[in-house]
């Protein structure tokens, strides 16, 4: 049976690459009947942190890689004695030697242009001790076929593959050969990786040559670049699943985007349910080159995902920044001032304008506060030019008005504004600044009706003092 793995190293924030790639090791179990692996690669002690790996399980199940409907996860550190173990057996086979040459050694003798070890140690037939490392001895001819689903059959010139380290001067094995020992004990069969390991694929495959395992079949997925066309990169990027996730984006939309880095499904649609994208995804089709990571086609994605929500689901997807998270901010009004009632009314509009959901809350949050929050430069803008005389027609005309729903408010301003020579637009800018605080948002006069009358004219009031 296919086994296939998902390997990320706890070294920091979930990625969305690392999403991405782990949505293609899964799709593709799926479509084998196969088996998807979850390891956590946690041998760099010093770069790891259980809360990374905390993050990397809760961003999966997020992403729809659920908690136990996967195995594992197991973790690297796990495996040590057979890191250990077959380190051993490659040095008693003689495919591995001991070298103690230092980087300056080996600098001095080759050039500090030159890359790579120069086989110094190679025949002095050193046994080991403290502070040698062991090296793989590669082979002098031939080549290095990795047969690779989305790349063909990148070869590999053994003559220009250095001879590599395997464990470090204090025994213990390095990534390279930890990395194909669990693929190898775990029964592993494909590969599906980021493009940024292939340099280390064919001495990986050498590794499992010189073991004796068939080695599994690969496939590298493109690296993930952003708009300067420069590989996605924590520092300079938005790069962790877990901040789209806490502005709003839904797990659908994303992991719908994901899928589209270097692949698209039939017919040139973009928008497909996932049950489209499990079924027509191939790796063979993965397009070799950089993909570009959208944040912009990403938000008009999740706009499109948030409108076609059935309307109580929306309401029930805002719930967290309606009211904080460990993760998410608290709104700005008290518990106590929210109104379940005036957010439902207003939902609908909301639901319309809002590409991620974290932007619910400025759109609402007039109606929680006691008095809004007022963006200081919208005001100074709204506010001048005969902004005060209007606001006080617009109290009288509201003051005056029998019932309070969207059509007469809507009417009695237009009056207000028609008497002055203004179009509508104008008449309502400090309307809207007054009772909101900013000037754009929900269509104003279905947002004055849930406000309410006392409320409205209090607010219109207060602006006149
Ligand atoms: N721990 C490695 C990484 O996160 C995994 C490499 C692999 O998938 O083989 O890059």
């Amino acid at each position: 049976t296919v086994r296939v793995r998902f390997a990320p190293s706890p070294t920091g924030m979930f990625h969305v690459g690392g999403a991405r790639s782990a949505l293609q090791n899964w799709i593709f179990a799926k479509q084998q009947s196969g088996v998807f692996v979850l390891r956590i690669e946690d041998t760099d002690a010093a770069r790891n942190r259980p809360e990374w790996t905390e993050g990397i399980l809760s961003a999966l199940d997020w992403i729809g890689i659920r908690r136990g409907s996967y195995e594992g996860p197991h973790f690297q550190s796990e495996n040590a004695a057979e890191h250990r173990a077959a380190a051993a057996r490659l040095y008693e086979s003689g495919r591995a030697y001991y070298c103690d040459c230092t980087r300056d050694a080996v600098q001095a003798r080759t050039g500090s242009q030159h890359k790579g070890y120069d086989g110094f140690c190679r025949d002095r037939s050193l046994g080991p001790g403290e502070g040698r490392a062991l090296r793989f001895r590669t082979p002098d001819e031939g080549a290095t076929v990795v047969v690779d689903l989305i790349r063909g059959e990148p070869t590999f010139d053994n003559k220009l593959i250095e001879d590599f380290v395997i464990a470090r001067g204090d025994g213990s094995p390095v990534f390279l050969l930890a990395n194909v020992v669990d693929d190898m004990t775990m029964g592993i069969t494909h590969v599906i990786r980021a493009e940024e390991h292939l340099p280390n694929t064919p001495k990986q495959q050498l590794l499992w040559d010189a073991l004796g395992v068939k080695p599994p079949v690969w496939a590298h997925v493109p690296v993930v670049v952003n708009e300067k066309r420069q590989k996605l990169s924590k520092r300079r990027d938005k790069v962790a699943l877990e901040a789209y996730r806490d502005e709003g984006y839904l797990a659908a939309a994303m992991r719908n985007y994901l899928m589209l880095l270097g692949w698209a499904p039939s017919g040139d649609r973009e928008i497909v349910p996932w049950s489209v994208i499990e079924d027509e995804f191939r790796l063979s089709e993965v397009n070799p080159s950089p993909a570009f990571f959208d944040e912009k086609k990403l938000r008009a994605f999740n706009g499109e995902y948030i409108r076609a929500l059935p309307v109580e689901e929306f309401v029930a997807a805002c719930q967290p920044w309606l009211t904080g998270t460990e993760t998410i901010a608290p709104p700005p009004w008290r518990p106590e001032e929210f109104d379940p009632a005036a957010f439902a009314a207003v939902a609908p509009l909301a639901q319309t304008r809002i590409a991620v959901l974290g932007e619910i809350v400025p759109n609402v949050d007039f109606l929680f506060l006691e008095s809004p929050l007022i963006d200081e430069a919208a005001w100074a803008k709204a506010m001048k030019d005969g902004a005060g005389e209007l606001l006080d027609a617009a109290v009288a005309g509201y003051e005056a008005l029998a019932d309070w729903t969207a059509a007469p408010l809507k009417a009695a301003l237009e009056e207000v504004g028609t008497a002055r020579g203004l179009k509508l637009g104008k008449t309502q800018a400090p309307v809207r600044v007054a009772v909101t605080g900013r000037t754009v948002g929900l269509p104003l006069f279905e947002s004055l009706e849930v406000l309410g009358r006392e409320r409205t004219l209090a607010r219109l009031r207060a602006a006149r003092v």
